[in-house]
């Protein structure tokens, strides 16, 4: 295998590697606050799991821990076996997609989608080819020299998954990423990611929402989480027939 950039201690990010995620027991306080109370939780290689939850009930701190920009105050979090609690977010082998897109404006596509190649101080030379390869996978190979501003809300969306798929995690965040989109859209961007994620079965998918149907449409698990605890987990039909807790039973739906 070549050498990844990054240096020998880098996280692998080549395709094959299948990382998954395991919180160890991850707790996050802010002063008095507890925002996130001993979270056990594993992502296994290639999986999607959504991170199910009403506001405020701790899901985007427990992703942010998992991307490096959040630090435990008790606990660990691993990546592909690897204890990266103590590494900086660009050596987690992390690709990370946020509600508001959060492109650079003054950028074109391209060149926002090759920013985390060179923040990674990935090869130059591969750049370009990472980068169209990246948009294809996204159905943006004819809009690399736009900018964001002459972009849909849709399209910057899907310029952000690409800016996050280019480094080839594995491991990919996304934090209620159709969230801003309008209903239309959504659907039909829940269906891209549902093909994403066939295409890339290696990577783990960590997917915080707050609505029950991206939940139960795009996810292989959910793990219920209210008042900064995990409440239950479980596949989708699990979830719905066999309830954990009253509080799974009315945020899913049950069958009970
Ligand atoms: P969710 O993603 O489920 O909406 P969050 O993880 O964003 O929940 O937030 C959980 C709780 O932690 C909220 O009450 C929020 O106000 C609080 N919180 C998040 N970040 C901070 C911070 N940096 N300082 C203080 N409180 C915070």
């Amino acid at each position: 295998m070549s050498t990844e950039p990054g240096g020998p201690e880098a996280v692998p990010t080549s395709r094959a590697v299948r990382s998954g995620i395991r919180f160890d027991h991850v707790s996050v306080r802010y002063g008095d606050l507890t925002v996130l109370d001993a979270l056990d939780l594993t992502v296994e290689p290639g999986e999607v799991l959504a991170l199910l939850g009403p506001s405020g009930s701790g899901k985007t701190t427990a992703l942010r821990a998992v991307a490096g920009f959040v630090r435990p105050s008790g606990g660990r979090v691993l990546i592909g076996g690897q204890d990266v609690t103590d590494l900086p977010p660009h050596r987690r082998g992390i690709g990370m997609v946020v509600q508001q897109y959060a492109l650079f404006p003054h950028l074109r596509v391209d060149q926002n989608v090759a920013f985390g190649l060179k923040a990674q101080r990935s090869p130059r030379a591969g750049i370009p080819g990472r980068v169209a390869e990246a948009l294809e996978m996204t159905g943006m190979a004819g809009y690399a020299r736009r900018y964001p501003r002459e972009l849909s809300g849709g399209q910057q969306q899907r310029v952000a998954i690409a800016r996050a798929l280019a480094i080839r995690p594995g491991v990919l965040l996304l934090d209620e990423p159709l969230s801003a989109l309008d209903a239309q859209l959504r659907s039909g961007m829940l269906a891209e990611l549902a093909r994403l994620h066939r295409e890339l079965p290696d990577v783990s998918i960590l997917y915080v929402t707050h609505d029950q149907i991206e939940a139960l449409t795009l996810a292989d698990r959910i793990a219920v989480m209210d008042k900064a605890r995990l409440q239950d987990c479980g596949t989708p039909q699990d979830l719905y027939r066999r309830p954990r807790t009253e509080f799974t039973a009315s945020f899913v739906g049950s069958a009970n």
